[in-house]
């Protein structure tokens, strides 16, 4: 029901909204009738979304059938509100560390309410190199069913090329991005220059033999060169999406829409923010200030 709150435990729920003032322009709102509006602001603007109930490691069967049921309503408001936006899940939000069945069956239900909406394309976002396995397991099985599935793909990690030729020569519709947790060197490039290479080598990759790929990144040389690479191969603009992150670097986000490109906005909503937000932070000393910043503003 859009509106409703979804509660979490007592003492967790007093300290996150405490500071919840920190992460709101992260985050768009605790429901999923403010995380609509704020979709309906982003369509207005010329861009598309994809809706994420925040929350992950989920360690109880009924905690991971509640996140299941909150993206079923999720579709429906989408439906129902006529707005432009598909959905991302993490698969640990939803079982993958209890049981894989459970994370594919609470996956497949979603996918299968998704099939009604204008949009039913599911995106898989891709976690820490510890339930990557898994992650692709219960993607392939999924996209075995239904090719309205895609995962993410982390430039960081070593093994990504292949995991990108994998993607490549399925057919499969990929997001690809930078990584987000902090792996060890052994399987990831640790340093920006070396994970900008990659990003790069990828992304030619995708742009030329992928499926329409969602190029996710708010990295201004990284934003220029694919533009560059489109421009020189003419790829037109309706084969590719750029995709950005809800509150990070909004004029870059209409500029790219400006100058007729496609624009995705991730846009996470719900009360388990904590994590999310740590990882924007620990990333970028920028979004540390612009959240600090907004203490002053309110
Ligand atoms: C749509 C989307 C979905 C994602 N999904 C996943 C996922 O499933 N799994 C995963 O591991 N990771 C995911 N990520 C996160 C991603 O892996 C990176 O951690 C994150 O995007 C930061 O890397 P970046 O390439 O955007 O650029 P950064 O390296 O953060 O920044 C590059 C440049 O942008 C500037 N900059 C960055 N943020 C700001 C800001 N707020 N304001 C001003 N300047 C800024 C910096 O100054 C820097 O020069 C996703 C990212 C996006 C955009």
């Amino acid at each position: 029901m859009p509106g409703r709150r979804h509660e979490i435990p007592e003492r967790r729920a007093v300290l996150q909204k405490n500071f919840y003032f920190l992460a709101r322009r992260f985050v768009a709102g605790e429901t999923i009738g403010s995380a609509i509006e704020a979709v309906r602001a982003l369509n207005a603007a010329g861009m598309s979304a994809t809706l994420d109930f925040l929350g992950e490691d989920v360690f109880e069967r009924d905690a991971a059938i509640r996140t299941r049921d909150v993206y079923l309503e999720m579709l429906d408001s989408i439906r129902a509100g006529g707005i432009d936006s598909n959905v991302s899940v993490k698969l640990t939000a939803i079982g993958l560390r209890i049981d894989e069945n459970l994370a594919y069956d609470n996956l497949k239900s979603i996918m299968d309410h998704a099939a009604a909406n204008a949009d039913p394309f599911v995106r898989i976002d891709m976690e820490g190199s510890a339930v990557l396995e898994a992650t692709l397991r219960v993607f392939d099985r999924a996209f075995a069913a239904s090719k309205n599935v895609g995962p993410v793909l982390q430039a960081y990690l070593k093994r990504t090329a292949a995991d990108v030729d994998r993607a490549i020569a399925i057919g499969a519709r990929v997001r690809l991005c930078k990584g987000a947790y902090n792996e060890p060197p052994d399987i990831a490039y640790k340093d920006m220059p070396d994970i900008r290479v990659n990003y790069l080598k990828l992304a030619h990759k995708l742009l030329e033999q992928g499926v329409y790929p969602g190029i996710a990144t708010h990295d201004r040389r990284l934003i220029a060169a694919i533009k560059q690479f489109v421009a020189e191969r003419h790829i037109a603009n309706d084969r590719f999406e750029f995709q950005m992150l809800y509150g990070c670097r909004p004029r870059v986000q209409r500029e790219i829409v400006a100058q007729g490109y496609r624009l995705r906005i991730y846009v996470p909503f719900g009360t388990h923010w904590a994590g999310y937000f740590y990882r924007r932070v620990l990333e970028r000393r920028e979004n540390a200030l612009f959240a600090l910043s907004s203490i002053f503003s309110r």
